[in-house]
């Protein structure tokens, strides 16, 4: 008989680290953001590197402390995550 294939049913493996207080979360629970053409967007399945944060409030400390640039490996412009951080999609979130 078949030895049962390990079912994938961990977590773990959709866990992604906050890129500023480096908390470990859900995937669904944190928003992905990629620096691109269009400049820093908020982009679940957009292409290129992903930098992960669980709220408004690490997106804005991020800013504070490069955390863009070390997960991109790019320099970023200030105002492009300025304007990605008061996007929308960030509010409704945790108000700083
Ligand atoms: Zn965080």
């Amino acid at each position: 008989m078949a030895k049962p294939k390990a079912v994938m049913t961990s977590t773990e493996l959709r866990l992604r680290t906050c890129i500023e207080c480096r908390q470990r979360c859900e995937q669904d629970k944190l928003f992905r953001c990629v620096y691109g053409d269009r400049g820093a967007v908020i982009d679940r399945i957009g292409a290129g590197r992903g930098a992960w944060l669980c709220g408004v409030k690490c997106a804005q400390q991020a800013l504070r402390t490069g955390a863009y640039a070390k997960a991109w490996r790019v320099e970023v412009d200030q105002n492009d995550l300025g304007e990605m951080i008061r996007s929308e999609v960030f509010a409704g979130t945790e108000r700083v």
